[in-house]
């Protein structure tokens, strides 16, 4: 008997393996077994794909060695999703593999274990579990070839598997740190001191002690006592809003008026779970429409202006898929949006919810892996970030893929390069399950798809309540300049807005594409700028670290003193960065308290949860950020948007950069006056009569879509054809140049001029090679067969022992 196995290797294709006649009855599919590979006799734990193989008819196959589960642990919807990413994106199963399966369930010869407990256990009674304890207990930590040669295995992922297991051991990538969740603390009356009369007499009681009183003022005003909310109160909210201490409040814990207790972030205070929003006529419509588009058609492209509610549709649909007993996987494209996004849906779904993103420990998703397998009733909703369609589903009833146009759905490295919107579909389609689309402002791709009759399309148009969509202000920033009403980068139109919304006690959001302090320094003489030794690239100053520093490959450089062309000291700062914007604003508005969200202020655990707290609580006025605020906030206080320079947005050298541009603007734009007054969008510009500036201005998402299909069309790019990245990395140039050149000559032989290059892109350097880029446009109708004939011209070149050496990305949709 023979099966197939797939192996946590980067080889292409899949693996026939000999089946010893012990082992016949328990390699079903889905299963781990240990298999030998390559030169060096590694083992791998593989997955078994088929076992209805036929005999290779090989002289010498290989056997595997033994069965590490008694269940599968891969599903077959999934292996089946496993080929569909892998066929589509061009990538090999072992790459789908790896992205897929939890680290702990992927051993290899090179896997390293360590003992799990501090204290080790008391003899095990278990020869082999004794020595491998006591080895540990010497050396901490052991590689399976070392536990293979300690107890004299050739196959030792047996034994490590069952004391994995049984949590003896564990797998060395998962020890670190513990995943603690944040915790919110929240303030509340005790028992005792909550009935009317009680309070009555405290309040009596506290007359003299006006600090006390006011804290206590402030707390029934924030928890509303008389009405129906919830009678609590973040402590840190009450604090700030009473201008109290925490010693005021302590010594009201200890008279044992109020007492003090804390919850992880974001989880619903007990009893407050289960209740729905009533939706409004408008939402009902939308609702009906979604409905009846899936009883037809299994996606549906929510177009949902900023702030309508579509949050409480997708509500109201995994209710429904609930009701059927059906799972439901919930995306967003960023893991720092789910941190809202859970909070609402456990105070609708409860604890059930699951979640699963790149920043929990390694083990969190281990363990949510085995739960799904063992009960998938325990999870009926999961939310999380791309790699949570991966998961092992049971029975999808509903996807909903929130933000559907955001690019971070897409992966880029490593391998799959896979688009989590649309393999999401492709997930649903296996389960017979529906798929909701939801934007503001709907990708280029589905907007087609819904127009072309694929997608059924529902729309949602007004704003919750009676919130109008936010009044967009364009600022000219020559023309301000002109009049000496520029303050650095910050038009007085604009500041004055500001200014006015913090006295209001409302809260702006600043919008600057680029991290950092500066992007560049220049020399004033001769024009040189430092960059990248290891890229082409220029580099951006820090100032918190006082470095330059590459952000390609990472690297830091002491801030240069003079040019290293001509010698010259006079050197200057040209562009800025959040953090400039960040400092600039800090002297203009020294009363202001202000915050940054970028990439460096957020890499911490909780950072991002902390900044988006305290942005909730009101303890910050003003965030300035990249994209990161663009996305998804709900804060009611905010009233004014600022998008500090548009031009630059505008100007990116690729095709998507409009429509890009579009939606960046749109969606912070849609950060303003989500319930209040309408709210103010400022955005300075030098081209203010850019034509997709005007779309913005008038909310004009499907204008913009009809001036973009136009563009596309005429110029052959997506939707009307698909791309092929190709891109081609050596340490030298010319080997490069040469694979590049000869793979672009065979593509013409099929593609003639749907291939674009070679020619090096944008930055051609990075970390020391070198790179040359091919664009192939595929044909949408005949796509199929354009990927095949892709597939075989780069076999064959890469067949040639000059082209060998050279690595190949493959893009396939690239964003
Ligand atoms: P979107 O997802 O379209 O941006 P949300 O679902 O976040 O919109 O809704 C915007 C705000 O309006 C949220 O704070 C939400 O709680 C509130 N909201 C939406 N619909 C209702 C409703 N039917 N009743 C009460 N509040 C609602
Ligand atoms: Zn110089
Ligand atoms: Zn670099």
């Amino acid at each position: 008997m023979f099966i197939e196995l797939i192996l946590p290797v980067a080889v292409p294709g899949v693996f026939t393996y000999f089946v010893p006649p012990e082992l016949r009855e328990r390699a079903g599919i889905g299963r781990r077994v240990v298999a030998p590979f390559g030169q060096g006799r590694k083992l791998y734990s593989g997955i078994v794909r088929r076992t209805d193989v036929r005999d290779p008819g090989l002289k010498r196959i290989k056997a595997i060695l033994s069965v590490l589960d008694e269940a599968p642990v891969v599903t077959e919807k999934q292996l089946a999703l496993w080929d569909s990413i892998s066929g589509h994106y061009m990538c090999t199963l072992g790459e789908v593999m790896l992205a897929a399966l939890p680290g702990a369930l992927v051993l290899s010869s090179e896997t390293r274990i360590v003992a799990a407990g501090d204290e080790r256990p008391a003899w095990t009674g278990n020869a082999r579990q004794d020595v491998l304890l006591d080895a540990l207990e010497q050396r901490h930590e052991l590689s399976m070839a070392d536990v293979g040669e300690l107890l004299a295995l050739k196959d030792p992922m047996p034994v490590i598997k069952k004391m994995l297991e049984q949590g003896t051991l564990m797998i060395a990538e998962e020890i670190g740190e513990k995943f603690t969740p944040r915790m919110d603390r929240f303030v509340r009356l005790t028992e005792a001191a909550s009935s009317e009369e009680a309070l009555h007499a405290w309040f009596d009681r506290l007359e003299k002690a006006p600090k006390l009183l006011g804290l206590l003022m402030k707390y029934v005003e924030a928890s509303n006592r008389f009405g129906d909310g919830p009678r609590e109160v973040k402590r840190e909210v009450l604090l700030r809003a009473s201008g109290t201490t925490a010693a005021h409040l302590n010594k009201l814990v200890e008279k044992e008026l109020f007492e003090v207790y804390e919850r992880p972030a974001g989880v619903p205070p007990p009893g407050a779970v289960g209740r729905a929003k009533e939706l409004s006529a408008p939402q009902c419509a939308a609702l009906d429409h979604v409905r009846a588009a899936l009883a037809e058609k299994p996606v549906c492209l929510l177009h949902g202006v900023t702030a309508s509610g579509k949050t409480e549709l997708y509500m109201e649909l995994i209710a429904e898929a609930m009701g059927k007993g059906r799972q439901t996987l919930y995306l967003l494209p960023e893991i720092a949006l789910t941190t809202q996004a859970i909070g609402r849906l456990r105070a609708r779904f409860g604890e059930s919810v699951g979640v699963c993103h790149s920043r929990l420990p390694p083990r969190a998703r281990t363990d949510l892996w085995l739960a799904m397998l063992r009960d998938p009733a325990a999870h009926p909703l999961i939310v999380g970030a791309r790699s949570a369609l991966l998961l092992p589903f049971n029975d999808l009833g509903l996807v909903v893929v929130d933000e559907e146009h955001d690019p971070s759905y897409k992966q880029h490295e490593p391998a799959p390069r896979y688009n989590a919107r649309d393999m999401a579909i492709v997930l649903a389609g296996s389960h017979g399950a529906r798929t909701v689309l939801g934007s503001a402002t709907p990708s280029m791709e589905s907007f087609f798809n819904a127009r072309e009759g694929r997608y059924g399309l529902a729309e949602l148009l007004v704003r919750h309540g009676d919130a109008a969509l936010p009044k967009v202000e364009r600022v000219d920033i020559a023309d301000e300049a002109k009049r000496k009403r520029m303050r650095g980068h910050f038009s007085e139109t604009m500041l004055k807005g500001i200014e006015a919304a913090i006295a209001r006690k409302e809260q702006a959001i600043l919008f600057q594409n680029r991290r950092g302090y500066v992007p560049v320094w220049q020399c004033e003489t001769c024009g040189w700028i430092p960059e990248c030794e290891h890229c082409d690239v220029s580099l951006t100053y820090h100032k918190q670290q006082h470095g330059l520093r590459c952000h390609y490959c990472g690297r830091s450089y002491p801030p240069p003193s003079r040019c290293s062309a001509c010698g010259s000291a006079r050197l200057r700062m040209i562009g800025f960065g959040t953090e400039k914007i960040e400092e600039d604003l800090a002297l203009l508005l020294p009363d202001a308290r202000i915050a940054r969200m970028d990439q460096d202020t957020t890499r911490g655990k909780h950072a991002f949860d902390r900044i988006l707290s305290r942005f909730g609580e009101g303890g910050i006025d003003i965030l300035v950020g990249t994209q990161m605020v663009t996305k998804g906030l709900d804060f009611d206080p905010v009233t004014v948007v600022g998008i500090i320079n548009a031009d630059q947005l505008l100007r990116f050298p690729d095709f998507r950069a409009h429509e890009r541009a579009f939606q960046m603007m749109s969606q912070v734009a849609g950060r303003s006056g989500r319930k209040r007054d309408p709210g103010t969008v400022y955005i300075q510009a030098r081209d203010i009569h850019h034509p997709v500036i005007g779309l913005v201005t008038a909310h004009d998402t499907k204008g913009m879509y009809e001036r973009e299909l136009e563009h596309r069309r005429a110029h052959g790019y997506p939707p009307f054809t698909r791309l092929v990245r190709l891109v081609m990395k050596h340490r030298d140039e010319a080997r490069a140049i040469a694979t590049a050149d000869a793979l672009a000559s065979v593509l013409r032989t099929g593609l003639g001029d749907r291939v674009l290059g070679p020619e090096p892109p944008p930055v051609a350097r990075i970390r020391d090679l070198h790179l040359r880029g091919i664009l192939v446009k595929l044909d949408r109708n005949a796509y199929r067969s354009g990927k095949d004939f892709l597939r075989e011209a780069i076999d064959r070149v890469f067949a040639m022992p000059e082209h060998r050496a050279v690595r190949l990305v493959i893009d396939v949709d690239p964003m």
